[in-house]
């Protein structure tokens, strides 16, 4: 499934951001997804646990984070994108065949579990399938 390969790869992220700041678990991390990437924020939850067993994610909480889709129109400069109208500006119907955001899939936050002295959350954007278009 799509879903359990992000989740892989996400986990992959997080155990990178862990193993920088010396932790050994991490007990939540949260997730920007865009509205218009084609991840489903259920499928990932649903994915998730089977993904993060036997890592330090293990237990851990996952949130999800949507993110609205924004195109740049030539007229309005950049607009909120709705789903039902595609990539086109809601205001004239324009193309706007670029997303300035709406479309990652990105680690947003990760905290820590207080294992040791060092703890909370800290705050990470790796570049994960970002600009793929
Ligand atoms: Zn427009």
């Amino acid at each position: 499934m799509h879903e359990a390969s992000i989740a892989l790869s996400l986990i992959e992220v997080a155990q990178d951001v862990l193993r920088e700041n010396g932790g050994t678990r991490v007990s939540a991390l949260s997730v920007r997804i865009g509205q218009w990437s084609a991840v489903v924020p259920e499928a990932l939850h649903a994915a998730f646990p089977a993904a993060a067993a036997g890592t330090p994610l293990q237990g851990a909480r996952l949130s999800v984070v949507r993110v609205l889709g924004v195109g740049e129109c030539p007229q309005h400069g950049p607009v909120t994108l709705e789903l039902s109208k595609g990539l086109r500006c809601p205001l004239c119907g324009a193309p706007t065949p670029k997303l300035l955001q709406g479309d990652e899939l990105e680690l947003d936050e990760l905290e820590i579990a207080p294992s040791v002295p060092a703890s909370g959350a800290l705050s990470n954007r790796p570049e994960l399938a970002e600009e793929e278009s």
